[in-house]
């Protein structure tokens, strides 16, 4: 196999490894910390506080600080369920769980090692942590959660907020030659990568108007990569803090005007498909006089 289907095959073959549940259940609780960090705070405070706060001055990383957000997450979520006795005795061990279902991510050595300590409840943990499984686990699951959560672009604002506190009180006293005279940081080039995965993930359009940017109709409408947190307001020079905007909407946005929108593009239209389940329950409730199969999902 070519070095490029070999790339091509690892670039796509991340989701199946994890089960929708503990994909849905990291994503729901990065997506709630980052909207509202409270008790996590003190974790945030180690992540991004100080001086790992330079974290957050990188130019355009691709293992972001939302990757090492979601890691620091799943770590916890980890240890907390190893700490919490009837968890473990009802459901096992989550990391056992996880290791399962993600053989792929460890290693041969590490496979060794993990079945000949995983009997022994003292030192388990210890182990797990020395031989850097938890880490190597948190960082194989951050990929699939990552994947996901880059889609909503709320969830990517709500980080963005989250970090320009410690963007702003305390990286620019370790790097202050990243950052302008008025305290932002300064503005530096957008890489190809970066621009085309903005581009793919927008759907080429406009995130507020929709105004189609792909320029196969029209070529008048200029792309702007927009920042959702604009830089005079704390926001990162980073693939996260990125969104399509077509001219009229990021010259109305202003400088300092962290926004975004929520709307995303459905795959296809489903209008014609709900209003037909409704003459299908119709035609039932006639034919069977019974009242339609109770809906278990609710249909946009
Ligand atoms: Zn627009």
């Amino acid at each position: 196999m070519s070095l490029w289907r070999l790339l091509g095959s690892f670039l796509v073959s991340q989701l199946q490894n994890v089960s929708t549940v503990d994909l849905y259940y990291v994503c729901q609780v990065v997506d709630g910390v980052a909207r509202q960090p409270g008790n996590f705070l003190r974790h945030i405070e180690d992540i991004f506080g100080d001086a790992s706060s330079v974290l957050l001055v990188r130019r355009f990383p691709r293992w972001t600080s939302f990757h090492i957000f979601i890691e620091e997450v799943i770590a916890s979520l980890i240890w907390e369920n190893a700490n919490n006795r009837s968890d473990v005795v009802a459901n096992g061990l989550w990391i056992d769980h996880l290791l399962d279902a993600n053989e792929d991510a460890i290693s041969d050595e590490q496979w060794d090692k993990i079945n000949s300590h995983r009997r022994m409840v003292d030192g388990y943990f210890d182990m797990l942590r020395d031989e850097q499984i938890i880490a190597d686990i948190s960082e194989h699951v951050a990929k699939q959660v990552f994947h996901v959560l880059f889609s909503n672009r709320g969830t990517m604002k709500a980080f963005g907020e989250m970090v320009t506190y410690y963007l702003q009180s305390a990286a620019i006293s370790f790097e202050p030659d990243a950052f302008c005279k008025t305290g932002s940081l300064k503005r530096v080039g957008i890489p190809a990568w970066a621009k085309s995965a903005v581009f793919h993930r927008d759907k080429g359009r406009c995130v507020f108007c929709k105004t189609d940017l792909t320029k196969l109709f029209s070529q008048l409408d200029a792309i702007n990569y927009d920042h959702i947190i604009p830089l005079a307001a704390g926001g990162a020079n980073c693939v996260t803090n990125l969104q399509l905007s077509c001219s009229t909407c990021n010259g109305s946005k202003g400088a300092r005007h962290s926004d975004t929108s929520d709307e995303y593009e459905v795959w296809f239209d489903q209008i014609e498909t709900a209003s037909r389940r409704v003459r299908v329950y119709a035609h039932h409730t006639h034919a069977t006089n019974t009242p339609p199969p109770v809906r278990q999902h609710r249909c946009a």
